[in-house]
């Protein structure tokens, strides 16, 4: 007998008849003697719907009032859920964040889990009942409800999963797990049995959409093994967990892109000391977050600097980078929209040389060129012009072989 907690997120949970359907599974789970601990989201779009309406009765939503109006979506579910249960002649019994508690800090509609009281749960499930729980919401010590931000029902499970010392974490969703890149413009990816913490991190934060990023480093940081697969078919999906041996003689877990980039270039800046911090202070200081820098050299006293930020923080960028270039002397500020950020990760590059040039190869061949470069110890990233990202990431599957289950 193992205890589980399972995530089911908008789709799976999306009408009466899917909730009766996850609620029909979960009781094949409780029939063999599980414990199950239920994490759900809102029904999809529900979360959408209500902010919506936030937005059309306040222009900037009040963001404690904001957190009382989004956390009704989970409650929804979880009623609904455990009376499914109940019509199948099994005992449930649903709980709210602060029910529970789910203790996090106060900053609203972004709020962090500080801890989980495990008391009422394992009393419940003591008492032979299916629990389940509001995901994506708590309580601060003022006893304000709050939630963790978009997508935050997968850490309410990963929290949950840490703090009861779960056997496993399963995380449902509506595709069938990690996959080696986006099904949708390579028909030969495949789905990644076995990955580890730190590839995931890295595929999620470039933009794999399939788990919170915020998830994954929790799940890492308490060791918690993680289930990623779907509510629809009843496959293996893949696993999120320590690394492993076999993982490492593996060139490359994954190709992965992101389209949400932008390059900005401050040209022919004065190269003295300090030059650095005053460009990238002020635009730290706007919260705007950059990626990847590069800087020139050049002869003489003058340098080049390029770096790349969200798209969606281009235009706001680029009018706070023109003043500070006034401020330093700057000649010129130069930026490109339409860009791509692709990448290759995997734990195997640690032990193995030569991945990166065979990027560039792979790229060169395609008569790709590459804009900018940067590697970390599991990752290598290349901007192109965006209208090559679908090209780049099956040229890159295809040269690392990822098709295969055991591709070298
Ligand atoms: N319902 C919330 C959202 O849509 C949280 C979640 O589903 O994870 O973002
Ligand atoms: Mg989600």
């Amino acid at each position: 007998m193992s205890l589980i907690v399972q995530k089911y997120g908008g789709t799976s949970v999306g009408s009466p008849e899917k909730i009766k359907a996850v609620a029909a599974r979960v009781l094949e789970y409780s029939r063999k003697g599980h414990e199950m601990v239920i994490v759900l989201s809102a029904m999809s779009g529900e979360t959408d719907r209500l902010t919506a309406l936030a937005n059309s009765v306040q222009d900037q939503p009040d963001t404690r009032e904001m957190d009382v109006l989004l956390s009704t979506g989970e409650q929804v579910t979880i009623s609904l859920f455990a009376m499914a249960v109940k019509a199948a002649g099994f005992d449930a019994i649903s709980f709210l964040g602060d029910q529970v508690k789910i203790l996090t800090s106060s900053l609203h509609t972004k709020a962090r889990i500080q801890s989980v009281d495990t008391n009422k749960i394992k009393d419940q499930l003591a008492q032979g009942k299916i629990v389940v729980i509001a995901g994506f919401q708590g309580v601060d010590e003022n006893g304000n409800i709050t939630t963790l931000g978009r997508g935050g029902s997968d850490t309410t499970a990963v929290a949950l999963a840490a703090a009861l010392k779960a056997d496993q974490c399963e995380i449902f969703t509506d595709v069938e797990g990690v996959y080696t890149t986006d099904p949708n413009i390579c028909t030969s990816a495949r789905k990644i049995d076995r990955i580890s913490y730190d590839e995931m991190l890295e595929l999620a934060s470039l933009g794999a959409k399939v788990l919170d990023i915020r998830s994954v480093g929790l799940a890492k940081r308490y060791k918690v093994p993680l289930h990623v697969r779907s509510s629809f078919v009843d496959t293996e999906g893949t696993w999120v967990v320590e690394e492993e041996k076999a993982m490492e003689s593996m060139l490359v877990s994954g190709v992965t892109y992101n389209k949400n980039e932008a390059t900005i270039t401050i040209s022919r800046v004065p190269d003295k000391p300090g030059i650095a911090s005053k460009i990238f202070m002020p635009i730290s200081d706007a919260g705007l977050v950059v990626d990847m820098i590069i800087q020139n050299t050049r002869a003489g006293e003058l340098t080049d600097m390029t770096f790349t930020v969200p798209r969606t923080e281009f235009k706001r960028t680029m009018e706070l980078v023109t003043k500070i270039a006034a401020d330093i002397g700057a000649e010129n500020v130069s930026g490109v929209e339409d860009i791509a950020k692709v990448s290759i990760v995997g734990v195997g590059m640690r032990n193995h040389s030569g991945i990166a040039s065979t990027m560039f190869h792979v790229l060169a061949n395609e008569g790709i060129n590459i804009m900018m470069i940067s590697t970390s110890e599991i990752k290598v990233s290349c901007v192109i012009e965006e209208k090559y990202t679908e090209l780049a990431v099956r040229a890159l599957h295809d040269a690392f072989a990822l098709e295969r289950e055991d591709h070298q």
